[in-house]
């Protein structure tokens, strides 16, 4: 906490920390690749060449923010230095700010960074299965699936032990629609192991070694031993950190936080955590706060 205070005390030290960030060997002009610029006025600069205009935050998750960097980077680290996570309420009171609304719609964006589709897929042996996630309210006529969602789990195994893991949450347990989630979250060539279930049965010709490693299966319920693992301590966590209140219309954002923590757990440097959140909040593209609104934009 001292370290990061004194290292992010001032808002020009945060701006040179994401300029590094971004351009590691120096500033390239983002039109022309010239890399000689004039600093125009904080954080924009203006090409020697051809006069092109930018600034460190442009095309970054930080464009259009009216809130300085060191606040930003002040809730990256509430949002990382925490075992469980963050909540809106507990953010805008540490950062004081204004209101419960801004709190909300950073910690959003925040979570679309920390996992990037595509990067990162599992490889060598992964357990897949899907389990039912929210509305944990049965309704009357106890019908259980009422209001809940279908998430795919994947757990990588490295030794029998769990490695990573990647959460995707699917409209049915369709065939077209676990390829889909597996062929995002898992390389070409792995061996997937799953229950009996029919929507697994494509997943040779997706070029999978595929595994049955158990014969009877029913959707959502009785899932295998790695994934029922992370689907209770997933669970806990959702209850804990937000006290069951997840919309299940943001659910993925949280699947996504949830994925990040899971997955560098045994990093033991905070200090790491908001370093890869800083950076992958640098490659993404600007959120409009309509897309924020209107639940999770599959890319
Ligand atoms: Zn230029």
């Amino acid at each position: 906490m001292i370290e990061f205070e004194q290292r992010f005390s001032t808002e020009e030290a945060c701006i040179e920390y994401l300029l590094k960030l971004r351009w590691p060997e120096g500033f390239r002009c983002p039109r022309c690749g010239h890399s000689e610029v004039w600093l125009i006025r904080r954080e924009l600069y203006k090409c020697a060449r051809c006069r092109f205009e930018t600034s460190v935050t442009a095309g970054t998750m930080f464009q259009d923010t009216r809130k300085s960097l060191k606040l930003w980077f002040r809730a990256i680290w509430h949002l990382t230095s925490q075992k469980y996570g963050a909540n809106a309420l507990g953010l805008k009171r540490v950062l004081d700010l204004g209101s419960y609304q801004t709190a909300w719609a950073w910690l959003h964006k925040l979570r679309r960074a920390m996992v990037r589709p595509g990067r990162d897929r599992l490889w060598g042996t992964v357990q897949v299965d899907e389990i039912y996630v929210g509305g944990e309210k049965a309704d009357k006529r106890g019908r259980g699936a009422v209001g809940k969602a279908l998430v795919v789990i994947m757990v990588e195994l490295k030794e029998d032990k769990m490695a990573r893991i990647r959460l995707r949450r699917v409209r049915d347990a369709s065939g077209p629609s676990l390829e889909d989630a597996i062929k995002e979250g898992v390389k070409s060539g792995s061996a997937v192991q799953t229950d009996g279930w029919s929507g697994y049965g494509g997943l040779s010709e997706l070029g999978y070694i595929h595994e049955v490693i158990r014969k009877d299966a029913t959707v959502g319920i009785n899932v295998l031993p790695k994934v029922n693992r992370v689907a209770s301590l997933l669970k806990r966590w959702l209850l804990g950190t937000y006290q069951g209140g997840v919309q299940i219309s943001h659910l993925d954002y949280y699947l996504d936080e949830y994925t990040f923590r899971f997955n560098r757990r045994t990093s033991r440097s905070r200090g790491k955590l908001f370093y890869r959140l800083v950076e992958q909040a640098a490659a993404i593209d600007p959120i409009p706060g309509h897309v924020l609104r209107g639940g999770y934009a599959t890319p």
